[in-house]
């Protein structure tokens, strides 16, 4: 047993990784978080028979850590893959529903005769997509927008049509001033190393394994069979409810002789030999406010988007049409009022009694983000406004939920990778001060978990 005290700061899905790791090395520590339950934005509740996701409603387990943290606290079996027999995405444009060509790998095209076929992009433009082949390659390390570079390389109407639907619906941002060295590396090493994106996703496609390398059956989404929650909840269970304190919000940290002070919202203050801030950005900065300033000023600089989900759930015998994929996005130059729509119930089992149908939405998250100060019924009204004009589905609902995150995720813009190294820079003055989470090295929870598990490693070296 290791007799370093350790705090962590906040308990979205980042600390509990941290914690699980922790514990398992032995550590002595104590999570704090400033609401009454744990899990930050993964949040799912039981409304009847229906499982509804406030946040996220899955992970990659291509980003290994998510698998890893779940086999760690013992979920497995709890693992829950999508209905792939339904699988497909479709795009809304030009005022139908088109499916994205098959072999389209997030935006590169890899295959030529579904692009060939489609109604989505028109001539010219997919004779642009092809010439990516052909277009030379940039040699410098310098950042630009996601907007640039795809369309630099796959022309205007990939990108408005494919990548910033498929991208919005993942960062809530917007490609225009996201940075692809943040987002998307692996393109942009791709162009440096082959010259061609569609030249080494094709190259990638044929040395893939067939056989999953994590052995049980995975699809590209997985979630769990209770909702995400399950894995917070299986967090907690192994931690340890006593190492957790909630309805505790952490005011400030202060730098000690050795160690640091931490004050708590009832002015009682703790002192600790490492701490985790595993909270957002922007929060992070007022905690440690008084002890660097300038750490603090390179916090702010991280800008965020709020955006909400809303879950809808209808009577399957109203709904008149059949619902394709598992759902679909919807490109910003389309100027609706919602990014996306998943048929929850399609995409998971048990999300939903069998006579009925679960519909999520999302709204804002850099376009049209007023929505998101709507109140409950306006805001049910404009997506349903949105359901019938495009999709039509004009049915009463048997109930609907509204999920709203402000600030809830952070903006990747140019120049982020720069940020986060003046960021690690400043806070390496500060030996055994950690910030992990969603704010800094990827929104996924993929991402974060690994953040939780790397600081966790750290300590353990320190
Ligand atoms: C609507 C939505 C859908 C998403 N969908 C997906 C998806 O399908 N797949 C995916 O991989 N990712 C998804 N994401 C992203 C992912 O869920 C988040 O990036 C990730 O969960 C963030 O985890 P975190 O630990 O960094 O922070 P958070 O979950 O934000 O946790 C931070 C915690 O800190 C606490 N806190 C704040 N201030 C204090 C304080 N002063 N003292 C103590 N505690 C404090 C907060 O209450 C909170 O619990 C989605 C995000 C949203 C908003």
């Amino acid at each position: 047993m290791n007799d370093k005290k350790i705090a962590i700061v906040g308990g979205g899905i980042s600390a509990l990784a941290c914690a699980v790791d922790l514990k398992e090395k032995g550590f002595n520590f104590t999570l704090f978080e400033k609401e009454n339950s744990v899990g930050g934005k993964l949040f799912t509740e039981r409304i009847g028979e229906f499982t509804v996701e406030g946040g996220p409603d899955s992970y990659l387990p291509e980003k290994i850590w998510s698998v890893q943290l779940i086999k760690k606290v013992g979920l497995e079996g709890e693992m829950l893959c999508s209905n792939d027999e339904h699988k497909g995405t479709f795009i809304y444009s030009g005022g139908r529903l088109h499916p994205l060509p098959e072999g389209v790998m997030l935006m590169v095209p890899t295959m030529i005769m579904p692009l060939v076929k489609s109604r989505l992009i028109s001539w010219p433009g997919k004779i642009r997509m092809g010439m990516e082949l052909f277009v030379p390659s940039r040699k410098d390390l310098k950042d630009e927008s996601l907007a640039e570079f795809v369309t630099r390389r796959l022309g205007r109407e990939c990108l408005e049509k494919i990548a910033e639907p498929l991208v919005a619906g993942i960062h809530t941002s917007n490609p225009d001033n996201m940075s692809v060295l943040a987002t998307f590396p692996r393109f942009v090493e791709m162009e440096r190393k082959s010259g061609s994106l569609i030249k080494s996703m094709v190259a990638a496609m044929k040395k893939m394994p067939p056989q999953n390398p994590l052995g049980a059956k995975m699809t590209y989404f997985m979630s769990m069979k209770g909702g995400m929650q399950e894995l917070v909840q299986g967090c907690v269970s192994y931690v340890g409810a006593e190492r957790i304190r909630t309805g505790t919000a952490v005011v400030s940290v202060e730098k000690k002789e050795s160690g640091y002070r931490l004050t708590f919202g009832n002015g009682s203050t703790t002192d600790f030999d490492a701490v985790v801030l595993a909270t957002p950005a922007y929060v992070t900065k007022e905690i440690i406010g008084d002890m660097d300033e300038d750490l603090c000023g390179r916090l702010s600089a991280i800008a965020w988007s709020s955006s909400a989900t809303v879950s809808i759930a209808f009577r399957k015998e109203d709904i008149k049409k059949p619902l394709p994929g598992f759902g679909f996005i919807v490109p910003r130059v389309e100027n609706r009022r919602i990014n996306a729509c998943t048929w929850s119930s399609i995409k998971w089992a048990k999300r939903a009694p069998d006579d009925t149908m679960l519909v999520r939405s999302f709204v804002g998250g850099g376009h049209h983000e007023e929505l998101v100060s709507f109140g409950d019924k306006e805001l049910l009204a404009a997506v349903r406004e949105e359901l019938r004009e495009m999709i039509g589905i004009s049915a009463e609902p048997v109930f609907f939920k509204v999920y709203r995150w402000f600030q809830g995720m952070p903006k990747y813009t140019v120049g982020h990778l720069e940020r986060i190294a003046a960021i690690d820079e400043k806070r390496e003055e500060h030996r055994g001060l950690f910030l992990i989470g969603c704010s800094y090295r990827g929104i996924g929870i993929g991402d974060c978990v690994k953040s939780g598990f790397d600081a966790a490693a750290a300590i353990a070296a320190l």
